[in-house]
């Protein structure tokens, strides 16, 4: 398929595709879709090898938020039955984090609802910081907090923290139709605040909103301007007591077709498969990991991920191995980069949190409607997913680990 070989060598170069070529990508038959992941998995395979990244999430702070992210079941107004807790202490929030880096983890992912920090916030995630870099130095730390007020990034930089994770959600246009309370702009501004201070970028997307494929295309490419080293792909997680509950937009191919087309746009980019993974690529799984190369151990915010035992095996099974703390996430050009964020030491990107990746379902993220081919025309984003009762069985409110008294899940 010419398509296909033109998008692997523009990939293996780092080379931009067309927007027509990413709309493409979207709108491949499913008797094209092996070709489609053989090909993403070729340039995944350039950059990082078969190696998987694991991310934990660390829910500092989880429900009551004043703003008003119409996917997230931590949202102003949601009738989601999550857990909701204010500020984890610090000693808490490293215990939570330890189970995750004994899980096989590399990256804690800390995450708090809420506009935006205040100055007593990023106190407090100081302290955790030190908690948790006391407790292994190695392990590289990611923070989603929402809206940075200036200096905040700094002082989380001068604190120990390796990345900060807001996500752009959706395309600039459709944006004003998940979120009333706060502007693309405002997502754009705290992404380069977190660049300005040497942080590593993380900023992702949240698919299955009702978004265009336009929009998908949009936000992604939007992405690769801002320049993160990761970029979380969510899959909504329609939650019960949110307005977007209904929406059960995507099926496995589908959700395999745009991490595809994140991978052309973002090759050389950490790009995690992060909220959703298990409701939407259900037993496909395993072949999101040849386009992948990062995911998120266990649970996510606010609901459970399959069990962390499950998310290694599926790895080995796969013939992928975990990603070491002694091994670099990003190719050489990137993780030299000055103020490009990461290496070894510091790599990359994360995705969190709230704000940031995760669950669309306890995330932050953005939304929207109808999608199309290479032309632009208007099929519908994805086929209606067969068996959305089922799928909807497969969402599971977070009950254990951080906030409560269970064992976490990692
Ligand atoms: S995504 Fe973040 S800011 Fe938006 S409602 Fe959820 S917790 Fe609040």
């Amino acid at each position: 398929m010419d398509l296909l070989d033109t998008l692997t060598a523009k990939g293996l170069r780092r080379e931009l595709p067309t927007r027509e070529e990413a709309l493409a990508v979207l709108a491949t038959t499913d008797d094209e879709l092996l070709d489609v992941v053989a090909a993403a998995g070729r340039v995944r395979r350039q950059w990082f090898g078969r190696r998987v990244k694991l991310n934990y999430l660390v829910n500092l702070k989880s429900g009551l938020c004043p703003e008003d992210c119409s996917y997230c079941s931590q949202r102003l107004g949601s009738k989601a039955e999550i857990l909701k807790y204010t500020w984890l202490k610090p000693d808490q929030a490293a215990e939570a984090a330890a189970a995750g880096v004994a899980g096989g983890a590399k990256r804690v992912c800390m995450v708090a609802s809420g506009r935006g920090p205040t100055d007593r916030d990023i106190d407090r995630v100081t302290d955790t910081i030190a908690a948790i870099k006391d407790q292994d130095p190695a392990v590289e730390i990611c923070v989603c907090l929402g809206l940075l007020s200036d200096n905040q990034a700094e002082r989380l930089a001068a604190a120990g923290a390796d990345a900060y994770n807001h996500n752009l959600n959706t395309s600039e246009s459709t944006y004003g139709t998940i979120t009333k309370t706060h502007t693309y702009a405002d997502r754009v501004d705290t992404v380069n605040k977190a660049h300005g201070a040497g942080l590593s970028a993380c900023s992702g997307l949240i698919a299955g909103m009702g978004e265009s494929a336009e929009d998908l295309v949009d936000v992604v490419f939007s992405l690769r301007e801002l320049n993160p080293d990761s970029v979380p792909v969510n899959f909504l997680i329609p939650f019960e007591g949110t307005p977007l509950a209904k929406e059960w937009n995507l099926t496995p191919q589908h959700c395999l077709r745009i991490l595809a087309m994140v991978r052309f746009v973002c090759p050389d980019v950490e790009v995690r498969i992060a909220g959703g993974r298990e409701v939407h690529l259900r037993s496909m799984q395993p072949l999101g990991l040849h386009i992948a190369n990062s995911i998120f151990l266990g649970d996510y915010l606010t609901s459970e991920g399959q069990a962390g035992q499950a998310d290694l095996d599926m790895i080995a099974d796969a013939g992928f191995e975990v990603e070491g703390t002694g091994q670099t996430t990003l190719p050489r050009h990137r993780s030299e980069a000055v103020g490009g964020g990461c290496g070894s030491h510091g790599e990359s990107a994360g995705g969190c949190g709230s704000h940031g990746e995760a669950e669309a379902s306890g995330g932050c993220g953005g939304h929207s409607g109808g999608g199309c081919g290479p032309c632009g025309e208007s099929a519908p984003l994805a086929q209606a997913a067969p068996a959305d009762e089922a799928a909807a069985d497969l969402v599971r409110v977070r009950r254990r680990g951080a906030g409560t008294t269970l064992a976490p899940n990692a």
